[in-house]
């Protein structure tokens, strides 16, 4: 084995994460007939233990080297395709067409939304006319796109781009599911896939060209209440949501520095856009909002990441006045605004953490030094303690 698969970090996940996910799965799923939605009527697949066992040796099998080429093949396969995707309201669009056909006025809305219309194409199965729902990546291993078409049985896409994706009527369709799951709650960046939807044109271009294809990344979303039980989980669908291009990448860049040999920097979920900007520098300063904030880092014993404190280093904020505590910045604002890439992430709370008064003005328009940054990823930036106690900070 070489010794750079050992060091990864996605090394160490997959090795907990299959002993987990093989031990969960053969001790809470019983031999028991589990019914899959379908539109005209329900299908029966029957679950035994000896099934749920030669599925685990296709999704999760012992070598974790050989399943951490297949894992990284897999997304790199995903990478591949996104310059290819259309923007989240143009697949809206699409899927809201209904039709198997695309006439050019509607074909004129998508491509006008952003999205894009690819011909078909005899060497890539995403690109082909293919009835089966799921594309599986390397070695059947995950899941590399869904199809959809017209007549799903749950076929409804809500404004967020949110719909659900029903399981293949076999044992090891249903557990992929739930791995592909697992593995977004063990890497903590979610699961992304791709959707495909296609339509016969108006007008064959020639007879090769008779049809095209509209392609959204999609992500895994909602899927601890999955996770709990299998033996209850197992028929259920997947729920996804399209994203868009740079987000996807983003997701996928996360995956893919877990793959480097020496990284010290722990990766985190993404904050949802919705916390972010409700939770952003502008809303929590001088706010009620900011002060739950506070209220609830003084009540945790929460401290000061600088050195520079009034009574010595890392103060407590409860010793602390609320009025002397503030919201610093990693990368402060006037340097954003010299380098104006980054001024729509400046307010983001994973941008922002507390911090006594004495240690923010010491800092002025610099960065923090490295013992603070280590502090600060140590102690937490506002997007971390949102991550895990959003529930206890807005009560507080
Ligand atoms: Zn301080």
């Amino acid at each position: 084995m070489e010794l750079s698969l050992v060091n990864s970090k996605i090394f160490e996940i997959l090795q907990t994460a299959t002993k987990k996910f093989v031990e969960k799965a053969e001790a809470e799923i019983a031999d028991k007939d589990y019914r899959i939605a379908s539109p005209s009527q329900n299908k029966i697949v029957s679950v035994t233990k000896s099934r749920i066992k030669n599925a685990l040796r296709i999704i999760c099998p012992r070598s974790t080297s050989q399943l951490k080429s297949d894992v990284i093949q897999h997304f790199e396969e995903v990478r591949g395709l996104i310059p290819f995707c259309s923007s989240p309201k143009s697949f809206r669009t699409a899927w809201s067409l209904r039709s198997e056909a695309l006439n050019p006025w509607d074909a004129n809305t998508i491509v006008d939304q952003g999205g894009q219309l690819i011909p078909t194409n005899t060497s890539c199965r995403i690109f082909q006319c293919i009835q089966q729902g799921l594309e599986l990546g390397k070695n059947r291993r995950l899941i590399l796109a869904v199809r959809h078409s017209e007549g799903n049985y749950e076929d409804k896409m809500d404004d967020l781009g949110r719909f659900t994706y029903q399981p293949p009527n076999n044992v090891a369709g249903m557990l992929r599911y739930r791995w592909c799951e697992f593995l977004s709650d063990s890497m903590k960046i979610p699961y992304t896939t791709l959707a495909v939807m296609w339509f016969k044109v108006h007008q064959p271009i020639n007879e090769d060209l008779t049809h095209v294809f509209v392609v959204a990344p999609a992500k895994i979303i909602d899927y601890h209440k999955n996770l709990k039980n299998f033996g209850i989980s197992l028929n259920r669908p997947l729920d996804l949501q399209i994203i868009n291009r740079t987000d996807a990448l983003s997701i996928l860049n996360l995956i893919f520095s877990l793959n480097e040999t020496d990284i010290e920097i722990e990766t985190r979920f993404e904050l949802s856009e919705q916390l972010a900007r409700e939770w952003s520098y502008d809303k929590i300063n001088n706010t009620e909002k900011g002060r739950k904030i506070k209220r609830w880092a003084r009540k945790t014993g929460k401290k000061c990441p600088g050195i520079l404190c009034k009574n010595g280093p890392h103060i407590e904020f409860k010793d602390l006045s609320p009025s002397v505590i503030s919201f610093g910045h990693i990368v402060s604002r006037n340097w954003a605004k010299a380098y104006t890439y980054i001024l729509d992430k400046v307010h983001h709370p994973d941008n922002l953490y507390l911090t006594c008064r004495s240690c923010n003005s010491s800092l002025g328009d610099t960065f923090p030094d490295k013992s603070f940054r280590d502090n600060i990823v140590k102690f937490g930036t506002i997007g971390d303690w949102l991550r895990k106690n959003e529930p206890e900070i807005r009560k507080s």
